[in-house]
């Protein structure tokens, strides 16, 4: 079984449940993991909130 990437949910459309990741996927609530606080995966989320914490855009 392939280990699935967690990303770390950036917004969610409630209205639609699509979910939008930092670093830029989007799906369809339930087709990948997100988390709001718990162990990110997802390198490209990983590398946006360092980005964040940097102060960079
Ligand atoms: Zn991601």
């Amino acid at each position: 079984m392939a280990k699935e990437l967690v990303h770390e949910t950036k917004s969610k459309a409630f209205w639609s449940g699509r979910v939008t990741a930092w670093c830029g996927a989007t799906a369809k609530a339930g087709e990948y993991s997100t988390t709001w606080f718990a162990s990110v995966t997802c390198p490209g989320c990983k590398a946006a909130r360092k980005a964040r914490k940097a102060g960079k855009k």
